[in-house]
């Protein structure tokens, strides 16, 4: 039950915006965000707040808004509540309804971005109009933040803001709200809600094979195109050591219910380095959910671009292939350079090499934190019979930016989804949907978490 009842007008008024918010095409790249920021930027007006745009380039701002506490209800550091207004590609002719449509056919709001992500955009706003429509006599300031460039790397984005403007972000959040968690799993009929508190880093890295170069007419016995063709068979097959670190075992031991099961019983020797591999079956049946764990539990690495070669008839001397690693939660770039070199010595040896194109480091947070007990209590209140899970993800977002301010980030993007709907499948894929009424239940969630967080005394928490 809602703490408070949500006005029917403006969870209608939410869905319109969110309709032609949609209708802005923000595909990154090359992003054009600006006319949606500006959108957004109306509606946080018309809440009484005084929005800001700031960006490397004009046509690409960044907006952020803040809520000021009153000095003598503030009692800590601000929250912010980020979202990004960029959309990845669609490719229209596979859709039902067109990506760029924000069609309503009564049960679904359609278009590229629904869910990834400017249903948040719309939801925060909502929410944060609702409450200072109540006047909540807030206790930390609220920053709203709507920035550019998420999918294409966070450059002219979170990370800009980070590095260039932190001031707009209040300095020294404690706390960031941001995409993904929050959202029903379905699973053997019982509902789970992941709320992310862990990303895994990124090391993009050029593998570079040598050998000598010449005259294609003469085949050479092992030329740099086999050896990294083999290198590149190895990498993409290799099962990497196991990393079963405390954010994949909560994650795992989330799921495993209910109590007493096997899946339940197992879960805690998952992080055993040898016999966690053999024992994953056993916990997680399902071969898609499977696959996406191990996903967390390893590092990966992806070969991707490949650089090869200028003419036909040149053996090249030099060839290269660029690979998406990602980093379990202590990982590095260098400790998976050890392990990919590993992968390839008995192919390449001496002539490969590895550089690093792009590090971040994993992030993982606490969930000992006020505002996360306060997120699993509006989620119980949701949905009373649905189980909490700390989650971890195996790619990265603005939070991995937020962090570096000593920012506690979580993925609570609440939608409530019904059980017939692969919603892992509309990240970044067609038919990108969300459900009106599921959305407006994320709403009242964020919302009630919101005010009872914003309100509640300290040290009471
Ligand atoms: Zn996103």
């Amino acid at each position: 039950m809602a703490a408070t009842e949500f006005p029917a007008a403006e969870l209608e008024e939410a869905t319109r915006l969110l309709e032609s918010l949609l209708r802005i095409d923000t595909t990154n790249p090359p992003g054009n965000e600006k006319a949606a920021a500006e959108l957004v930027a109306e509606t946080c007006r018309a809440a009484g707040l005084d929005p800001e745009l700031n960006g490397v380039s004009p046509d690409r701002p960044n907006l952020t808004a803040r809520w000021e506490a009153a000095p003598e209800n503030r009692s800590g550091r601000p929250l912010v509540l980020s979202c990004h207004l960029d959309v990845v590609p669609a490719d229209a002719s596979r859709w039902t309804h067109p990506p760029f449509s924000g069609h309503n056919d009564g049960t679904y709001v359609w278009g590229r971005g629904a869910i990834d992500m400017k249903g948040f955009a719309v939801m925060a706003i909502a929410a944060l109009t609702r409450l200072r429509n109540e006047d909540t006599p807030i206790n930390r300031d609220v920053i709203f933040a709507a920035v550019c460039d998420e999918e294409a790397g966070t450059e002219n984005g979170s990370r800009w803001l980070v590095d260039e403007r932190p001031d707009l972000l209040g300095g020294d959040p404690e706390y960031v709200i941001n995409e993904v968690g929050g959202f029903t799993v379905h699973q053997k009929g019982r509902r789970f809600y992941p709320v992310q508190r862990a990303e895994k880093g990124v090391a993009w890295l050029r593998l570079t094979i040598t050998g000598k170069p010449g005259h294609s007419s003469l085949p050479a016995v092992e030329s740099s195109v086999q050896k990294l063709a083999r290198a590149i068979d190895a990498i993409a097959t290799a099962r990497l050591p196991w990393h079963a670190g405390e954010e994949a075992r909560a994650f795992i031991e989330g799921f495993a219910k209910p109590e007493g099961s096997l899946a339940q019983k197992i879960a805690p020797l998952l992080a055993h380095p040898t016999l966690g591999p053999h024992l994953l079956p056993l916990a997680i049946s399902d071969p898609s959910r499977r696959a996406s764990m191990e996903a967390i539990l390893r590092n990966t690495a992806t070969p991707t671009c490949l650089h090869s070669g200028t003419s036909t008839n040149v053996l090249p001397g030099s060839v290269a292939v660029d690979i998406d690693g990602r980093l379990a939660p202590g990982q590095t770039a260098a400790d998976l350079i050890g392990e990919l070199t590993a992968v390839i010595a008995p192919i390449a040896g001496d002539s490969a090499r590895f550089e690093i194109l792009r590090e971040s480091e994993p992030v993982s947070f606490s969930t000992d934190t006020p505002l996360f007990r306060e997120i699993e209590l509006a989620l119980r209140e949701a949905d009373p019979e649905g189980q909490v899970v700390p989650s971890i993800i195996p790619g990265f977002t603005d939070s991995q930016n937020y962090a570096r301010l000593g920012a506690t980030c979580y993925g609570f993007y609440p939608l409530q989804l019904p059980p017939d709907l692969d919603f892992a499948s509309l990240f970044h894929g067609d038919d990108e949907r969300i459900p009106i009424e599921g959305f407006h239940w994320g709403i009242e969630t964020l919302t009630n978490l919101l005010r009872r967080f914003l309100t509640s005394a300290p040290g009471s928490k």
